[in-house]
């Protein structure tokens, strides 16, 4: 699957939840703490392959799920741009210090696997709008 098709996916299945929380009649703090890792690996096991597993894709102790992907990655299936002989498919737009630029053969991929910034609660809370489309409406270049 191209990192598009997920995304895309991805946006269908959050919109989903969204706005069944909002019939619920869940507000902003709730629907936040909805989406912690923990709650969401036991009412929501659809929305992530991990949560089958029981295994989080960053290693911190709370993880909140709202903001996977993350609105500061930028990518296009097509390649962004080359550089020496290699393409490069995406990158972080706000240069995270833990992240890196991984090289993959002829593909450069942004390596999210050590920053935390998008799954801190602190960060939905500032980030957050029921709209995730929107939030991460500079993501696809
Ligand atoms: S490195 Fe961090 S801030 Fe940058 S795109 Fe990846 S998760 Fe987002």
């Amino acid at each position: 699957m191209s990192y598009s098709s997920w995304f895309n996916e991805h946006a269908k299945k959050h919109k989903l939840l969204v706005k069944k929380l909002v019939a619920d009649g869940l507000h902003k703090e709730e629907i936040i703490e909805y989406f912690d890792f923990e709650n969401m690996k036991e009412k929501e096991l659809d929305f992530c392959p991990l949560y089958a597993k029981n295994k989080k894709c960053h290693d911190m102790e709370s993880l909140n799920c709202y903001l996977c992907a993350c609105p500061n990655f930028r990518f296009n299936d097509n390649g962004i741009k080359t550089i020496e002989d290699k393409t490069q498919y995406s990158y972080c737009s706000i240069n995270s210090k833990d992240g890196r630029q991984g090289v993959y053969g002829e593909k450069i991929h942004q390596d999210c696997s050590k920053c935390h910034i998008p799954h801190t609660k602190e960060y939905v809370t500032k980030h957050f709008d029921l709209h995730w489309h929107k939030i991460m409406s500079k993501c696809a270049l």
